[in-house]
């Protein structure tokens, strides 16, 4: 879900729009947008562990993939109405210019995560990790969570349903997670760490709650492609900047880059948006998806991306 690094960090979660039944019909990479009825409604409890099942995972899992940077999706995303949600812990795709020095460190946080978790099968006998878990991915089913303590950080996160934003999100640390695979078996697993974060996001997508209801600022990061597309709405959100605030937020930034030891690189394009207009900038980020709240990332792929995946999606319809 994000990437912490001297570049403004980006968590994104993404994603579809009401299904149960309408999947197909949306486009391979098809998100629901801000605005989309389906993020603000509760979705149903998976009752059909069936092929079906593991094919709309599948199909999360390349969203995933294709848009880079998502480390979490829920099924409202993609137009499902379902209590289902996937997870990808793995080393994300990094900008050109990320420190090589930093590197190792975040590879050791993602890689260490399994370290960090425990986990029971129903039968209540201890069960391995990889087990479940095959390369980082994960993908649950029915799950509900409670917190382990009540110590909460802040968690830098992104939403593909929210395009060009992020935010600071206070989170958990820990917490224990009850779901069933996708055979419908139960397990429960204690985690902590982005695993923690990514599943206190993606559930809540589950319950039509957005990260932008737990926050009062937000943060337009001004390079990520989405404007390049959008450069009048670009436009219209620099009309919402608030001064004070990004002066502020650039020095607590450039201050947390000095504590952790790492350059600091501060961006013209990127500015914060204060509480009191919040609902106008969520307002224009909904008119990324147009009428239908729907937003096609193939947009942003570079054409021969586009293009392998319209043959990938050719052979397996074979
Ligand atoms: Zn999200």
């Amino acid at each position: 879900m994000y990437i912490r690094g001297s570049f403004f960090p980006i968590l994104v979660a993404a994603g579809m729009a009401t299904l149960n039944v309408s999947a197909a019909l949306f486009a391979e990479h098809e998100i629901c947008i801000f605005g989309n009825d389906v993020l603000r409604k509760k979705a149903e409890p998976i009752k059909k562990f069936d092929d079906a099942l593991k094919q709309r995972v599948e199909r999360m899992f390349r969203v995933m993939k294709a848009t880079g940077d998502g480390v979490g999706l829920a099924a409202p995303q993609i137009g499902c109405s379902e209590q289902l949600v996937v997870a990808q812990v793995k080393m994300p795709t990094l900008p050109e210019d990320f420190p090589e020095e930093q590197k190792e460190a975040l590879q050791k946080e993602i890689s260490g995560l399994s370290k960090m978790i425990e986990l029971t099968d129903h039968t209540g006998k201890a069960t391995t990790f990889d087990d479940i878990v095959q390369f980082g991915r994960f993908a649950f089913a029915n799950p509900v969570w409670k917190p382990v303590g009540d110590t909460k950080a802040p968690s830098r996160e992104a939403c593909l349903s929210l395009p060009g934003i992020m935010a600071k999100v206070p989170r958990y640390k820990k917490i224990v997670l009850n779901f069933q695979d996708l055979d419908g078996h139960p397990y429960t697993l204690q985690c902590d760490g982005l695993l923690a974060q990514i599943i206190q996001h993606e559930t809540d997508h589950l319950n039509g709650i957005l990260y932008v209801d737990h926050i009062s600022d937000l943060c337009v990061v001004g390079e990520m492609p989405i404007w390049e597309v959008f450069p009048e709405l670009y436009e219209q959100m620099k009309a919402l900047k608030d001064e004070v605030l990004t002066k502020n937020k650039v020095e607590e930034s450039r201050q947390e880059a000095e504590q952790e030891g790492r350059e600091f690189k501060s961006s013209e394009k990127t500015f914060w948006i204060s509480e009191k207009n919040k609902e106008k900038a969520l307002a224009i980020i909904g008119k990324i998806g147009g009428e239908d709240h729907m937003f096609d990332y193939d947009t942003l792929l570079p054409q021969s991306e586009t293009a392998n995946n319209a043959v990938e999606a050719k052979s397996e319809a074979k």
